[in-house]
């Protein structure tokens, strides 16, 4: 889905200017940032990486990789698509590397932050891993989602694994 996105400003002829990673990209009318989930329709910017995910599952806390902290817990990790970077030995590229309006585009399925936090808990992990892909890219739904997390105690890390 999309979503208006955070950290924008609009500039003259429809032009927008994100703020949200050093790229600092100025977007056209109708086309994406260097990330491709950010576009620029009609003058005010969208994420589409917001409320689907790529990838949710249950890792050891050891696999993010922390060790000195909430040992031997779960933590729930999640992703959505897209990427700010293009490392040649990204083992995730198929969900990373994406193109705002390709048709192969990787699967996702909808994930609203409160649902993603409800089933952190039912899973018994004690925190919620933003990860997999590049977290900053989909800061909108990192942001709910960790607010939410927080006030049900849960911890929150945006980790690369
Ligand atoms: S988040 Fe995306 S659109 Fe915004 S500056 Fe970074 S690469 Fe560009």
């Amino acid at each position: 889905m999309q979503k208006e996105a955070m950290f924008y400003k609009t500039m003259e002829d429809k032009n927008v200017h994100c703020f949200l990673c050093s790229h600092h990209c100025k977007i056209a009318d109708s086309r994406f940032g260097f990330c491709n989930v950010r576009q620029n329709i009609n003058g005010r910017l969208y994420t589409h990486a917001y409320g689907e995910v790529v990838a949710a599952h249950v890792d050891p806390i050891e696999k993010k990789p922390l060790y000195h902290f909430l040992p031997g817990t779960f933590s729930f990790s999640i992703a959505a698509k897209g990427c700010n970077f293009r490392c040649g030995f990204c083992q995730n590229w198929q969900i990373s590397q994406v193109s705002g309006e390709s048709a192969t585009n990787p699967i996702e399925y909808p994930f609203s932050p409160e649902e993603i936090v409800k089933t952190a808990l039912k899973e018994d992990c004690r925190s919620i891993s933003y990860t997999y892909t590049e977290p900053t890219i989909f800061f909108e739904y990192a942001y709910d989602t960790a607010r939410l997390a927080d006030e049900a105690g849960l911890a929150n890390r945006e980790l690369i694994s």
